[in-house]
């Protein structure tokens, strides 16, 4: 992700202005909901998730960690085996390395970061970071088709496909791929020769879906069980966050300012970037429900509009 924008998104027009005017917000910042009502998903006890598998897909590294972090590790630790699918080759976020260095760097980086969030496996798809809009739609969507049905995904992590303002074309041609890809997947004339060679029709049933601007917010996960393992999967991306710690000191410097505790030693400026930048925000989401930190997102679940005639009247076969 572009971090300059990051904080700055969260506040809509709306928000800002019920807050100037006095008013309690009625929503997060952030959050531009229309109709929707808020589920809250709070953490659950056990393994209920057992059987599942989920899968999150962004272009870059640290959009898993920042955007989602800790709702993967949450589902994880209720049982969900988890993937993660990066898009891009993270050619271009790092501070003071050479592109060459930086797609290494990144792809280190990346591993660890899915560690710490305890994902089984990483496949990195390395399309050529900022130029996502030249790759073919139907390529990409072909290659997250075959990967739902080969490791059966069941939910989704991804950018929001229909989310406002978002000026990454990484972020929203993956999104469009991935939002295709979970339905496309299911089709039993889509790719046969994925057929051939032993996978079968498995189509996504739950997707979170993730925005750095405006968005149709439905449900708001508690977090507060696994921010510090959140942030420390953020500090994972020490590539990408020496990134942002180099351009915040840059843009002090130019206004004849520093923060001391962005200076020196370079995990030690990391960690207190991480924690004033994201774990603040963090906790700015969970304000307006009483959690001490929560993630949001557009969550679409599986086609329940059967489920009560079913209940009626199915009979055994
Ligand atoms: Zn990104």
């Amino acid at each position: 992700m572009q971090r300059r924008q990051f904080l700055g998104s969260t506040l809509s027009a709306s928000v800002l202005g019920a807050e100037a005017a006095g008013q309690t917000p009625p929503r997060p910042a952030g959050d531009i909901t229309t109709a929707a009502e808020v589920t809250i998903e709070r953490p659950q006890s056990g393994k209920p998730h057992a059987g599942k598998v989920l899968a999150t897909i962004a272009p870059h590294s640290d959009d898993h960690s920042i955007l989602s972090g800790g709702t993967i590790a949450k589902l994880i630790a209720e049982g969900y085996t988890g993937y993660l699918i990066r898009t891009s080759n993270d050619e271009m976020d790092s501070y003071d390395m050479t592109k060459g260095q930086t797609v290494a760097a990144n792809e280190t980086d990346n591993q660890r970061m899915a560690d710490v969030l305890g994902i089984k496996q990483v496949f990195d798809l390395n399309y050529r970071n900022h130029s996502m809009d030249d790759v073919s739609k139907v390529e990409l969507r072909a290659r997250l088709i075959f990967l739902i049905r080969l490791l059966k995904i069941d939910t989704i992590f991804s950018y929001d496909p229909w989310g406002h303002y978002e000026e990454n074309p990484d972020h929203y041609i993956t999104a469009q791929g991935v939002e295709a890809a979970c339905w496309m997947a299911g089709g039993h004339l889509d790719f046969p020769e994925h057929f051939a060679a032993g996978l079968e029709p498995h189509m996504v049933r739950e997707k979170y879906y993730y925005a750095r601007g405006p968005q149709l917010v439905n449900r708001v996960v508690d977090i507060s069980g696994t921010i510090d393992q959140k942030m420390k999967a953020i500090r994972a991306n020490r590539t990408m966050l020496a990134h942002m710690v180099g351009e915040a000191r840059d843009e002090l410097a130019k206004r004849k300012l520093k923060l001391p505790e962005l200076e020196g030693d370079t995990d030690q400026a990391i960690a207190a970037y991480a924690d004033l930048r994201f774990r603040t925000a963090f906790a700015r989401r969970g304000e307006p429900y009483g959690l001490a930190y929560a993630e949001q997102y557009h969550y679409i679940g599986p086609d329940t509009s059967l489920d009560a005639y079913v209940e009626r009247n199915a009979v055994p076969l």
